[in-house]
């Protein structure tokens, strides 16, 4: 019995993908050996590790203009790496939309610098995108494109002529999206697109060749990792084994588009479940800011039924649905290898719930 897994990260993978490393767990390809237990310097794990970055620019369409690295550190150290990295000596503009740009805002500040914070939706509780004016002039333009835990997505990206930088940890690989202004976009695996231990930065080129902060340490530079082919050091081998799996699983199911359509169809059966509740239920994010993938909501008949509600949802086999701890209420996350079939089971849930207790 596998339980169906709403948790927000890590959470469940694929089926066949986990099938399939188990298969070969102890034995790759028949070579007598696991694939953790090889160099990686070695040809049968350089096709791993090149045939998920070709995975990865096939499936967003992009070409040789942008560098894909695997790092480590998750997104956390993403926070520190950007500033040190593309800061030149101009402002450096952030869109806060809650605890994770929030994080890389207060980590700008370690280095002394003063981020310019252009827009916020703190006064009501990051319940949805503010407007934004990014300037063009800025040596970056930073947002975080899907908010985790208030269940907030941008439904299309800032216009500006800065490099905007994007931590899309949480909507990764789960939509097409238009590169033109992309500087960085980046985010660990264990959300959307393989296990923890990797974090997938796709650079644009130019970016590059910028001249990070005094002091910065080779291993914090972009170009050591791009210049290495992100095996400047030994990468994470089994975690992005697991994201080339992954990555092919998203090319099975017909791409980007194709898995835009079953998101969508997804989020769709959990928000009508709460609209159609008759005030049961309530959606924490504004309507026409609602996440795809992550759905924040809160019993508001009663919220001394939550705790209810997620222990009863576990004895059904449905798993991670309490809210994050900073904003509490219930959130289903719902990213790419949770089916149509598992939100249609849990909306059943909701309305039998409401029902009993309504
Ligand atoms: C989960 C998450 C993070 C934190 O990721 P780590 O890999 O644990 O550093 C950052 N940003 C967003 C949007 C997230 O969802």
């Amino acid at each position: 019995m596998r339980m169906i897994n709403f948790s927000a990260g890590p959470t469940g993978l694929p089926l066949s993908v986990l099938e399939h490393a188990k298969a070969e767990f102890t034995n790759y390809k028949g070579e007598g050996y696991s694939i953790m237990e090889i160099s990686h310097r070695s040809k049968t794990y350089e096709d791993v590790h090149f045939g998920a970055m070709d995975k990865i620019r096939k499936l967003y369409g992009i070409g040789d203009e942008y560098e894909i690295l695997f790092l480590q550190g998750g997104a956390h150290l993403q926070f520190a790496m950007i500033p040190l990295n593309l800061y030149q000596g101009g402002v450096i503009e952030y869109a806060n939309t809650g605890v994770w740009t929030d994080k890389a805002i207060k980590e700008a500040r370690t280095m002394g610098l003063e981020p310019s914070v252009v827009a916020s939706s703190e006064n009501s509780a990051f319940d949805h995108i503010p407007q934004i004016n990014f300037s063009d002039s800025a040596d970056y333009a930073y947002i975080c494109s899907n908010n985790t835990i208030y269940g907030t997505q941008y439904k299309s990206l800032p216009k500006t002529k800065a490099p905007l930088v994007v931590d899309a940890s949480s909507d990764f690989f789960s939509k097409p999206l238009d590169f033109s202004n992309i500087g960085v976009l980046y985010g660990g695996a264990q959300k959307n697109a393989g296990p923890s231990g990797v974090t997938i930065v796709i650079i644009r080129k130019d970016l590059l060749e910028r001249d990070p902060m005094p002091h910065t340490p080779t291993f914090l530079r972009f170009k050591t990792h791009a210049d290495a082919k992100s095996l400047y050091n030994t990468p994470p081998t089994f975690a992005i084994y697991l994201l080339n799996l992954t990555m092919q699983w998203v090319l099975d199911q017909g791409g980007l588009n194709a898995i835009k359509e079953i998101n969508s169809k997804k989020a769709q059966i959990l928000y009508d479940a709460i609209d159609g509740s008759g005030g049961f239920y309530k959606g924490h994010a504004q309507k026409e800011h609602r996440s795809v993938m992550n759905v924040s909501f809160n019993v508001a008949k009663n919220s001394e039924l939550e705790p209810i509600f997620v222990a009863q949802a576990l004895k059904n086999n449905m798993l991670g649905l309490k809210g994050h701890r900073l904003l509490g209420g219930i959130r289903a996350s719902i990213y790419n290898a949770v089916s149509v079939g598992d939100c249609e089971a849990l909306a059943d849930f909701m309305k039998e719930f409401a029902r009993k207790n309504g």
